[in-house]
């Protein structure tokens, strides 16, 4: 099969032919239909520090994907061979405390597809039945939450590529009560962006969006947020008065680890205020704890998606009608990785996805 693999320790990927994986005891093929480019795989692309670190060639990379079940390993009945369906890529242990209480997201041991194991942007790939979740309605009966995340229209292929992303985002935006808050948001790349979408739908008053990227800002403007700020020339209090807002933001959340936007974020906040981080910062820098603590504030870490009850929020948000779409703004066949990954690297675009299913 066809596969995008890190083939060499340096810059680059490389589109190769490699052995189509088998499915194991418990495990499913699917036939990949479309993925997502993710940050992660340009900083795999670029083999910057991190990734040197993380990566060990040769890998296919990728993680967001939406595909089909092409083949069933022994004992799986949890799915059957045609259906549609994305998958959770973290792979977690099992046998932690977290594990085996049930928090999955909370597991220290996961193995992430594309980064320590092989990935989506292939022709095919292997995982775990227990990490598929289903998109679509089907003549089978699963149960339970899975026939919730069936819409009787279908899911557009390409939304539903993206819900690893989809999910961070929504990860992040249901750890706080949103109901006629003010929320900030810091950092209009895709999560971003999904994040302030998903904001809206759940009863925000103002979505203020910041980036330095006037492209991300039109595109913040286009998915309907309240303020698009570019803090290279704006400072959020001007934004808090043109809105007239007069006691600082009640719910954030920090999108892009640059430390100028945390700092400027603590600043804005109202008393009480809630933040959720999901930014990765590249070093360490200090805050002003003094105001976290006086205005009492609550900063809290976000990673990844519950397994499964993110994803049966986000099924849930598409099927009432919550729209990711607008963030998504090319398009290319998996030949044309090069150019997708130009694009991805120039920051003039939303989300970037491939197509496979050719
Ligand atoms: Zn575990």
């Amino acid at each position: 099969m066809k596969a995008l693999v890190k083939a060499k320790a340096e810059p680059g990927l490389w589109l190769q032919e490699v052995p189509q994986p088998k499915p194991g005891p418990g495990e499913v093929l699917i036939r990949v239909l479309r993925t997502g480019i993710c940050g992660t795989d340009l900083h795999i692309d670029a083999w910057n520090e991190w990734a040197q670190t993380t990566i060990k060639p040769p890998l296919v990379v990728g993680h967001e994907f939406v595909g089909e079940i092409a083949e069933l390993g022994e004992d799986v009945e949890s799915v059957y061979v045609g259906e549609l369906v994305g998958a959770e890529g973290h792979i977690v242990c099992g046998r932690c405390r977290n594990c085996l209480a049930g928090r999955r997201v909370l597991c220290a041991n996961s193995v992430g597809i594309g980064v320590h194991r092989d990935g989506a942007f292939a022709e095919y790939i292997v995982m775990p039945a227990g990490n598929v979740w289903p998109h679509l309605s089907s003549p089978r009966e699963i149960g339970g939450s899975a026939e919730i995340s069936r819409g009787p229209r279908g899911i557009d292929l390409d939304v539903a590529s993206i819900f690893d992303p989809f999910g961070n985002a929504v990860h992040v935006a249901t750890q706080y009560r949103l109901v006629a808050e003010d929320v900030l948001i810091t950092g209009a790349g895709p999560i971003g962006l999904m994040a302030a979408i998903v904001a809206r739908h759940n009863g925000a008053r103002y979505v203020v969006v910041t980036d330095v990227s006037e492209y991300r800002l039109e595109l913040a403007r286009k998915i309907g947020v309240t303020l698009a700020v570019d803090v290279s020339k704006t400072r959020l209090s001007e934004a808090q008065a043109e809105l007239g807002m007069k006691e600082g933001f009640d719910v954030a959340f920090e999108m892009s680890g640059v430390p100028s936007a945390m700092r400027e974020l603590i600043d804005n906040m109202a008393h009480g205020g809630r933040v959720a981080i999901l930014g990765l910062p590249e070093h360490e820098f200090p805050i002003d704890w003094s105001q976290v603590v006086f205005k009492m504030l609550t900063l809290r870490g976000v990673y990844g998606r519950q397994i499964f009850e993110t994803w049966y929020q986000m099924s849930v948000f598409v099927q009432t009608g919550l729209d990711i779409s607008p963030v998504i703004t090319h398009r290319f066949p998996y030949r044309d990785y090069k150019e997708a990954f130009a694009i991805g690297h120039s920051g003039k675009c939303g989300k970037v996805v491939l197509d496979w299913s050719e």
